[in-house]
Order: C-alpha cells, then structure tokens, then sequence
C-alpha cells in the first residue's frame, strides 16, 4: 500500500488532514480478532459470488470456502465475518446448519465424525459496514457509481467471510455481477463474461495462491487499456490491464505507460513477475491518498492518475509489492516492514536500474529522516508508519552496503525464490540474508530491525606533518542518546589538491575511534559516507 508522504504542493494540505485522520480513527483489530480454531483449519479455496446493487449500496452474496480441519478435535469451525449482514443459510457439507455470528466471528459447529474435510456455503446480503482503511465502498465520482474495496490488513470480513490470516492463503474463484454496462474486475484471470438481460456477470480466477488482504473487487463503467509483457525467458506472454473511468483515459495512457518497462526492470532484478500466467492490471479507485496492490490487480486512486508522470514511484512501490507482499506474503502482520520496507526499496533500485548510482543515491535522500521512531520488528497498532516504509528501505539499503552488491542481490532473489506463493517472517530473511552472505549478521538485525534507533557521529580532522611521514587523523565518536553503539562499515574519502581521490571503508566497532592514514599532502576535502550508504547524522564537531 501507498500513503502519499511526498508533500507535492496540492496534495499536501488534504494528505497532512486524511493522515491525522487515519491515525486517530484506525487501528488494527483487536486482539480477539482471530480465534484460537481459527489456526486449527486451512482454506484451500473461496469461491465468491457479489451481485452489485450500487444505487441501494447492497449486494447479495454467495460465499463458498473449501477447506480442512487440521485438529479434528474442535467443536466449531471460527470464520472472521461481521456480523451485521442478513443470512440467509449457512450449508456445512451440503446441509443446513447453525451457526453463530457475533462481532467479527462466524461460528459453525463442527463434530468430529464429518471428517476433515469441509465445504462452507453461506448466502448473505446487506451493505457492509465502514471499517479498517476504507473497507468495502460503493462510491461515486462525477456521477458514475464505482465499487472498490481496501481491506488491508484486517477487513476482508466486513464482506466475506474468511480465515483472515495472512498465512492462510487459498485459491479464488471470483464473480461479480452489475449493470450491464459496468466492468468488474478482480484478482488472476478472467474467465468468462455473461450477459442476462441488463445484468453482467464477469468470472475471474486466479492460478496462484493469494491471503485474503489482496482479494479484490472493481466495478464501474470502465474503459479498459492493454499492454503485453514478455517474460525474461520469451515463453510467456503477459497482459497489462488498465481500468479507468472515461475523463481519465489520457491521464492514465501518459502515467500508465511505463509498466512494462518497470515489470522487466523488476522481473530481471528480483526473479520473474510472480503471477506471469495470469495478468498485472491497474484499476482506478477511490482511496486518496493511494494505492494498493491488490494481488494481479492494483487500485490507484483517481487523484493519482495525473497525466504528468507525478505518481511514478508510487507504480514502482506498488508492482514491487507483487513479490514483496503478494508472492512472499508476511507470516503476521508484525513482519508488515517486509513489505512496505522493500517497495519502498525498490523504487529505489527502479531509478537505480534507469539511471545509475546518483538516481539511487537522491531517491533514498528523499526517505531520509534523522528521526523515525519506533522498531521495525514492532509495528504496533498502526501498521503503516514512515518508519516501516522508508526506515525499511534504510535498513535493506544498509545491507547492500554490509554484505555487498553482489551477496544482496543474491538475498533478494533467494528470498523471493524460497518464499513465493508463501509466507515470510523477519527471522525467515534474516536466515537467507545469513545464509547467502555467509555472514553472521546478529549486530545488524539487532541494531537496525529489532531496536530503534540510529547513529548520530561526531568528528573532527587532524593534519600531522612530521619526520616519520604525513597523518592525517579522524576522530570519530558515536553520540547517539540512546544507549547502544553501532557496529557499521563507514566509507571515507580523501580528495586531495591535486583532484585525485581515495576510498577507505573502515569497520566502526565502538563509541570512540581514531582513524589514522597515511598522505603525502594535505587533503583538500574528508568526506565520511560520500556516497549516503548510512541511516546516520554525521557533524563535524565545532572547535
Ligand atoms: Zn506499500
């Protein structure tokens, strides 16, 4: 997901309003929220049917979850769903039963001698309930009725219900009906299209895993767009879908057209596109201030559709989260920085990929900050600080420099290998970042991910001309407040009078360090991490 923090002058006054807004009335569920049964089954499968009624903002609904028990000893099946919808039934294996729903759990009673496996049917309707980020929305613009939703991370059962853990990931079969002149859209591939009379009924099925918080659903009178991606290995080839309401179609033919290249850029940097049998798309929804990628099938708002290219980067974030999110999905929601922390990161090595070294230098000056607060590792109630976005793309950017360009991109590609179309958690990385780099990296993940924090040094130059030879020395002094010291690699670099240069990387262990090297002049110029490979502040101390 992306919450606009570039402060682009005419965004900036409505994105500052709609984030103190986000902070004060959003937060994750509570506690409660998953029940203990609920990690005791495994869904293989959702078939979903939405018959839209946007003008009534209703829809009836059809709901059939394929699954297992995996203890045969609980008395109930637990679902997440909210529990304000009319049910109509609910079927286990075929036949009526009872049930139970309360607050955001749908109860089924379950006995033993059923056997392990389970269909799930329950037919429902109403208008579901505002929640979480956005929820489910039948909105308008101009006009023209557009349904969306946004249910990351925990409020896919305001209209489905489903084993919301992000681990527990299923296949999809999904159908929306609407008015004969919508287009609905969702996650995979569309499968057919029928009309009946003023109705139509789009079917779309995905041929990959996907955890509940990606599951989507778009409807309105879109006009749709295509571009074709190739695969790296020529074998595949892909559509690029684009979804936008009518007045908007020029915009996004501008803003849009960079996808392919970006999936190539990508696809050669991490692995192959994850979903390359199915599709990548791009619909145009509602939520300002962003984005967020549904699984195959992101939803950028209206406002973001600039036809000048503004929004480029929040692209990038959002088809890197099609490997880092989607395809390796977190294991819970503490681990949210493997997400948010590397789009962020490959945005950088998008620009990077472009236009080299200075690109990638200036994007992550643009997430700089001398004060993120909190850990990566605890992200609290509100998931989507600038701390798990931009200090997450410090940290991975700090690791390239740590264990090398070669071993990191090494990491990444193992990563997405190991984990795709599963689940990851902070430990899981850190063990292929080990294993690849065959370094031990304890201090780094303890200092960047698990602690709070980063470096503030203070130093100061000495030329010492003398018979033994020419020194010129560095004091060097860790004076972050927080107590921990920093185990770092710090580049110096030395430019002489003449213009010639020299690169020294020194390993910084302690809170004090006197470097000492040798010159044959007096330098012109000492610069500490020239080219910013440090979440660090680093002063020169006054005499
Ligand atoms: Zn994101």
């Amino acid at each position: 997901m992306m919450i606009l923090i570039l402060p682009g002058a005419v965004y900036y006054k409505i994105q500052l309003y709609k984030l103190t807004y986000l902070h004060t009335h959003f937060h994750m569920q509570d506690e409660n929220y998953i029940k203990p049964n609920q990690k005791k089954i495994d869904i293989f499968k959702y078939n979903l049917s939405f018959d839209l009624y946007p003008e009534k903002k209703i829809f009836k609904a059809n709901a059939v979850l394929t699954g297992q028990v995996l203890d045969q000893n609980i008395q109930s099946i637990d679902l997440n769903f909210y529990d304000n919808f009319n049910i109509e039934k609910v079927l286990l294996n075929g036949v009526s039963t009872e049930f139970e729903n309360e607050g955001t759990t749908l109860s089924i009673p379950y006995d033993s001698l059923l056997g392990k496996e389970f269909i799930i049917e329950v037919v429902y309707e109403g208008t579901p309930k505002k929640a979480g980020l956005d929820g489910f929305v039948f909105g308008k613009r101009n006009g023209e009725s557009l349904v969306y939703n946004l249910s990351e991370p925990t409020f896919s059962s305001t209209w489905f219900p489903c084993n919301d853990l992000p681990y527990d990931k299923s296949f999809l079969e999904m159908s929306i009906t609407n008015d004969s002149d919508a287009v609905s859209v969702s996650n995979g591939i569309l499968i057919d299209v029928k009309t009946n009379g003023d109705r139509r009924t789009y079917n779309w099925r995905t041929e990959y895993p996907i955890a509940t918080y990606l599951i989507a659903i778009y409807s309105s009178k879109y006009i749709s767009f295509n571009d074709k991606y190739i695969s790296l290995d020529k074998k595949d080839t892909m559509d690029v879908d684009y979804f936008v309401l009518f007045d908007k179609l020029e915009n996004a033919k501008v803003d849009f057209s960079g996808h392919v290249k970006m999936l190539e850029v990508l696809s050669k940097l991490f692995g192959e596109y994850p979903f390359i049998k199915e599709k990548y798309g791009v619909a145009e929804f509602l939520w300002f201030p962003g984005a967020m990628e549904h699984q195959t099938i992101t939803g950028v708002s209206s406002n973001m559709i600039s036809g000048k290219n503004f929004f480029e980067d929040t692209y990038v974030h959002e088809l890197a989260h099609q490997w880092w999110g989607n395809a390796v999905s977190p294991k819970s929601w503490k681990d949210i920085w493997l997400n948010e922390g590397f789009a962020t990161y490959s945005e950088a090595l998008y620009y990077e990929a472009l236009s080299g070294k200075k690109a990638l230098q200036s994007t992550m000056i643009s997430k700089y900050s001398s004060n993120f607060s909190g850990s990566l590792s605890e992200p609290g109630t509100y998931l989507f600080t600038r701390t798990m976005y931009d200090k997450g793309a410090w940290v991975l950017h700090m690791l390239r420099w740590e264990v090398g360009d070669s071993s990191f991109f090494n990491i990444l590609k193992t990563y997405y290998e190991t984990f795709k179309y599963s689940n990851a958690s902070t430990t899981d990385f850190k063990n292929i970042c080990e294993k690849v780099s065959e370094k031990n990296l304890d201090k780094f993940f303890e200092q960047w991910v698990y602690k709070e924090g980063q470096i503030e040094i203070q130093y100061k130059t000495e030329f010492i001309n003398s018979s033994e030879g020419d020194l010129v020395k560095i004091q060097l002094e860790q004076i972050q407040e927080d107590y921990q010291v920093y185990q770092f690699p710090l580049e110096i670099k030395i430019i002489n009078k003449d213009s010639t240069e020299q690169n020294f990387r020194y390993e910084i262990t302690s809170r004090d360090t006197l470097i000492e090297i040798s010159s044959i002049s007096k330098p012109d110029t000492i610069e500490l991490d020239p080219d910013r490979w440090l979440l660090a502040q680093i002063h020169m101390k006054d005499e």
